[in-house]
């Protein structure tokens, strides 16, 4: 593998920045060769300017171009596999089928952004054809679609190295709307993240498309990335990380003199409601797979149920005695980062100050950690805002109750979360109604006997969620919905059908599904 340590500014490999760092071995700690570069803020401003050049002919590219750059970044990344699971075992000390999985997702994910555009429908067209003889006014012939933003910017998250990161939902879903992409990489992951970035690269320049398509840049802190997100080329932000980077960039998008969306998905405690019907069936398997859930990955998926409701009731016992015992008896785990495992021990003794600590031992040292649960009840969880914050790592809190109108204003009171999962029985089901009405306004996913780990790639996934778990519940980051984080509505009155695009001209050259005079159809005409 041979690795450069530099940025991408459109096609060239650059390191203009002065300052370096290194990656790190997960497992033993010591560094990585080679030193990466942080890009200086005139890589920044090539980048940014071959974007807006870049953006005049990929916005206008057609849908077999795009869908083929998308293929063939998903077999460039199968054919270098072997060598990216390398290198992201030692940056991440995931484990090697984690990474290969991860791999196949991804380019899962390309592929069936792939397949979106080509079928075309996501286009969203709308035709009203004109009214001539309307009265008392006629209407003119009005048509409009989805076309892309702009040149985006995407921040990975350290947990995911490839599926959230350079070639992750966020670029790929970019790509396949048509807008190029500045990457800031990850410096948790910089080599994986370079051979990715080399893939994306070498498949643009093979399809003829101009280099500012796609950069990367790498920072060795947070100034690159923040004028990423305060350049005037940048359209669209999507960002995959901890809550106070996203707001961060939030906040920045929201200064700008032209503000622009800034789509974060950050993270979140995903409470998992145990219903009386779960407990008197089958108390032990239920404590199980939670326990399986919230350690999974070490505890770092931002879908790891982080709060566990409990009622005081038939087989509670014994599920807070299974779960006790598989937390006490947890083997120790390595974690992404050193910086991670040290946001994990300050989080853990943040809670165990609190006297809520219930089972786990503290016996192991950065970069290894170890899985701990923590018990309060709804007062202890109403007077402790620290217990309502994402940990992120092997850990979880059992909240216990016991009175019903109790539990229903605890979760009146939970932010927005990306899940919220209910373990019961149908008559439970039935019987909370009033419970998932409110969870229904808090989460983008509600999930029934299953756990929230685990994300689906398809279209109906939904990925969000409102604040703080994302910047807008609107959109999601998974799923086919996410191209819609990309492209913007745009209105054509009264054009000539030779002036148009492809999607709105009568005779449907795509035969997408469009909206025409209210009804959706394929029709030509
Ligand atoms: P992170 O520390 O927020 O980093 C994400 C990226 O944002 C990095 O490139 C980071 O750069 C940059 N960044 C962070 N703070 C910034 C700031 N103030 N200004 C500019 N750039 C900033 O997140 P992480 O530790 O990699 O990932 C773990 C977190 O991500 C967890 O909270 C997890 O729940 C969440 N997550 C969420 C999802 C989701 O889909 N909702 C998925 C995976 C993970 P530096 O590294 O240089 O600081």
């Amino acid at each position: 593998m041979n690795l450069s340590g530099q940025s991408f500014v459109a096609g060239n490999r650059v390191s203009r920045g002065k300052a370096t760092f290194h990656a790190t071995d997960a497992a033993s700690g010591s560094p990585l060769d080679p030193p990466y570069s942080a890009a200086s803020v005139e890589d920044l401003s090539d980048a940014a300017d071959a974007a807006v050049q870049a953006f005049g002919t990929f916005s206008r590219t057609s849908t077999t171009v795009r869908a083929s750059l998308l293929r063939a970044i998903a077999a460039g990344l199968e054919a270098r596999s072997s060598e990216i699971v390398v290198r992201a075992m030692a940056e991440t000390a995931l484990p090697q089928a984690r990474l290969e999985g991860e791999v196949a997702r991804t380019c899962g994910q390309l592929r069936l952004f792939s397949t979106v555009i080509e079928e075309g429908s996501w286009q969203d067209a709308r035709i009203d054809r004109a009214l001539p003889d309307r009265k008392p006014l006629p209407r003119p012939d009005i048509r409009s679609m989805l076309v892309p933003i702009g040149p985006v910017a995407v921040f990975g998250s350290s947990n995911f190295p490839l599926a959230f990161s350079v070639a992750g939902g966020d670029t790929a879903s970019a790509l396949a709307a048509g807008n190029p992409v500045i990457v800031k990489a990850h410096p948790a992951h910089p080599g994986t993240s370079e051979i990715v970035a080399s893939v994306i690269t070498d498949a643009a320049a093979q399809a003829g498309l101009p280099a500012g398509v796609f950069s990367m840049l790498y920072d060795d802190g947070f100034s690159i990335g923040q004028e990423l997100v305060a350049h005037p080329a940048i359209q669209a932000v999507a960002f995959t990380g901890s809550l106070r980077g996203g707001r961060a960039l939030m906040d920045i998008a929201a200064r700008r003199d032209h503000p622009i969306p800034c789509f974060c998905e950050m993270g979140s405690l995903n409470p998992v409601f145990v219903l009386p019907g779960a407990l008197a069936e089958d108390p032990h398997s239920r404590a199980k797979g939670l326990y399986s859930s919230f350690t999974l990955g070490a505890g770092q998926f931002c879908t790891k149920p982080g709060m566990v409701f409990l009622p005081e009731t038939e087989g509670s016992d014994a599920f807070r005695r299974e779960l006790r015992s598989l937390t006490a008896a947890s083997s120790n785990f390595t974690m992404l980062s050193k910086g991670i495992t040290d946001a994990y021990h300050r989080g853990l003794a943040e809670r165990v100050a609190l006297g809520v600590r219930s089972a786990g031992a503290p016996e192991a040292s950065a970069p290894q950690t170890y899985a701990v649960l923590f018990e309060t009840d709804l007062e202890g969880l109403k007077g402790n805002a620290l217990l309502h914050e994402e940990v992120f790592g092997p850990s979880s809190l059992l909240v216990t109750w016991s009175n019903r109108e109790e539990l229903l204003k605890a979760a009146e009171a939970l932010e927005g979360h990306l899940t919220a999962t209910l373990l019961g029985t149908e008559a439970d089901l039935a019987a909370n109604q009033d419970l998932i009405a409110i969870l229904e306004q808090k989460v983008g996913r509600l999930i029934f006997n299953g756990y929230p780990t685990g994300v689906e790639v398809s279209h109906a996934m939904v990925h969000g969620g409102p604040y703080p778990a994302a910047s807008d519940s609107r959109f999601t980051s998974v799923g086919t919905r996410a191209i819609l984080r990309f492209a913007r509505p745009r209105c054509y009155q009264n054009f000539p059908q030779e002036a148009l695009p492809e999607a709105l001209r009568n005779e449907n050259p795509q035969g997408i599904y469009r909206l025409v005079d209210g009804v959706l159809t394929r029709d030509a005409w």
